[in-house]
């Protein structure tokens, strides 16, 4: 049967060869296991079903949470001369009854079904008396808890799914590889350890950069200015910025699309049509912007603010380069946008537990923005990937490799500031300890008795900042979850106190923003 997928790859999609992953997830899916196949974006997930649906008998039902990706799909399929279909809400009553009988009498190989079909009853009997050949989840992370994307109603298909007594197989597909997201999928649906497919997360076309203290807006002017006609998108973390944004490149003279769910369909419509014909060169979006586009070349990522989790940037930075071309994926932070980050966790209605979790995820996000190892390597390990260990030679830490300084004995100071302040204080109070400063909430904790009151006096309270952030990046420093996180001592810490260890930091020029705040 194997043969026989191999052959359709090269006849029908003229690719002589599998990606990574595929050949082991189509052999699952054909002997009828339920599989999970985690890939990065770009990495070829569609060809994983569609091939065997094509190979075995029986209709392959796709489900997506992408309503605009499914006519895509299904247009390509049917370019091919494979007949598909799919159904869902944007469809007429008519329409959706005659395609219901025609998928009853077997016409289709290929049914896409968007998520709230599964609570039509018309189509769930539909479903029950044809024969099937397995029925795949698409971006299966939504029906996750602790996904970026959560979606109950996507979750709620799997009881649906129960009540249709055949179905051979089940087939969930991701780019999204933490343990736990993975460990959700299986339980939900019922998947074996020996039948997840997890590919090697690194795209090695893709070089990754994190900018700190450059105006946002000069930077983005000067560069755009340097990729006139290359295609990018900017991601912006709020729909005012993405409008505010957008004008702003207008009155340079550049022209932007732009998208997010403030607009109406027919708005979102017309700049996703113009981004992709390369009509605008330039889409400025949120987050509703990007999942299932099939754009291949996409040149840039810029991130104008950073986001809440490293799955969400990862996914979003994974847009650029499908085809395989050197691409660049642009972080730009700013401290405030970690404001923005906490609001928008403490405002939503999770519970304490769900929380803390995002703290986490957080944490880590700005971790990868303070890091200076290679940033390549930071997110293949984030994501358990361990394939690449020396560094990618193509990353903005890599490229400043060489001008690394000796801090260590600057750490000491620190870490040691932080044990004296008794680990029961964040950043902020411990870069003013550290430098001195007259403020009474200091005084009133008789924090300028300590010893190393006053220790770094020679930098400003924002670089003594930005080095303690690089010490828990670094993981030279813990913090406590949460959202005023306290500084605590490791392993590494007391290593580095004893001068076991040295710490080396790319320090010239110290890239400190105007509006460093560390609360
Ligand atoms: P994903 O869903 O994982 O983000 P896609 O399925 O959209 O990725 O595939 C990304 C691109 O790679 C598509 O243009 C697809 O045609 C191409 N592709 C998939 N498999 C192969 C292969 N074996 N060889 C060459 N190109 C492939």
């Amino acid at each position: 049967m194997l043969e026989q997928a191999e052959t359709i790859l090269k006849t029908y999609f003229g690719y002589p060869s599998f990606r990574s992953g595929q050949r082991q997830t189509m052999e699952h899916i054909m002997e009828k296991k339920n599989t999970l196949a985690v890939m990065p974006t770009g990495g070829g997930k569609s060809l994983c079903y569609q091939i065997p649906g094509m190979a075995m008998d029986g209709t392959a039902i796709i489900i997506s949470p992408l309503i605009s990706l499914m006519k895509d799909q299904v247009d390509a399929l049917e370019a091919l001369g494979i007949p598909a279909t799919y159904i869902n809400s944007s469809l007429t009553g008519d329409e959706q009854n005659k395609r219901l009988k025609a998928i009853e009498a077997g016409e289709y190989q290929f049914v896409y079904a968007a998520p709230e079909r599964f609570e039509s009853a018309a189509f769930l009997s539909v479903m029950k008396r044809i024969p099937i050949a397995f029925a795949a989840f698409d971006e299966a992370h939504c029906i996750s808890q602790w996904g970026h994307d959560f979606r109950p109603s996507y979750r709620s298909i799997v009881n649906s799914l129960e009540q249709i007594p055949d179905i051979p197989a089940i087939i969930a597909l991701t780019a999204t590889a933490t343990e736990d997201v993975i460990a959700d999928i299986q339980t939900l649906l019922n998947i074996h350890d020996d039948h997840v497919v997890k590919t090697g997360f690194e795209r090695d076309n893709l070089s990754f950069h994190v900018v700190k203290g450059k105006n946002k807006q000069t930077y983005i002017r000067s560069f755009m200015n340097e990729h006139r006609h290359e295609s990018g998108i900017i991601y912006t973390a709020t729909r005012k910025q993405a409008d505010a944004l957008a004008d702003q490149l207008e009155r340079w003279g550049m022209a932007a699309a732009k998208y997010h769910a403030g607009l109406t369909e027919d708005e979102r419509k017309t700049a996703q049509s113009a981004f992709i014909h390369d009509e605008k060169t330039v889409m400025v979006a949120t987050n509703a912007f990007g999942m299932g586009i099939d754009k291949s070349n996409v040149r840039f990522i810029i991130h104008y603010a950073m986001p809440m989790t490293m799955e969400a940037y990862y996914q979003e930075a994974g847009r650029a380069g499908r085809d395989g071309e050197h691409s660049d994926c642009i972080l730009l932070f700013s401290p405030q946008d970690v404001q923005l980050q906490k609001f928008l966790i403490e405002q939503s209605p999770m519970d304490d537990a769900a929380k803390q979790s995002d703290y986490r995820k957080l944490q880590a996000m700005m971790n990868y923005c303070h890091t200076q190892s290679c940033l390549t390597s930071y997110i293949l390990d984030y994501f358990g990937d361990v394939s690449n260990r020396e560094g990618c030679n193509r990353c903005s830490n890599c490229e400043h490799r060489q001008e690394r300084v000796d801090i260590t004995e600057e750490a000491q100071m620190i870490l040691s500031c932080v044990k004296r302040m008794g680990e029961r204080f964040g950043i902020t109070m411990t870069a003013k300890v550290l430098k001195g400063s007259g403020d009474s909430r200091l005084r009133r904790f008789r924090l300028d008795t300590l010893s190393t009151y006053g220790l770094l006096s020679a930098y400003t309270e924002k670089q003594l900042g930005e080095r303690i952030q690089f010490l828990v990046a670094e993981q030279f420093l813990a913090t406590a979850d949460g959202k005023y996180p306290t500084l605590q001592l490791n392993e590494n810490s007391v290593d580095v106190l004893k001068g076991k260890q040295t710490v080396w930091m790319y320090t010239a020029p110290i890239p400190v923003s105007e509006d460093a705040d560390y609360r």
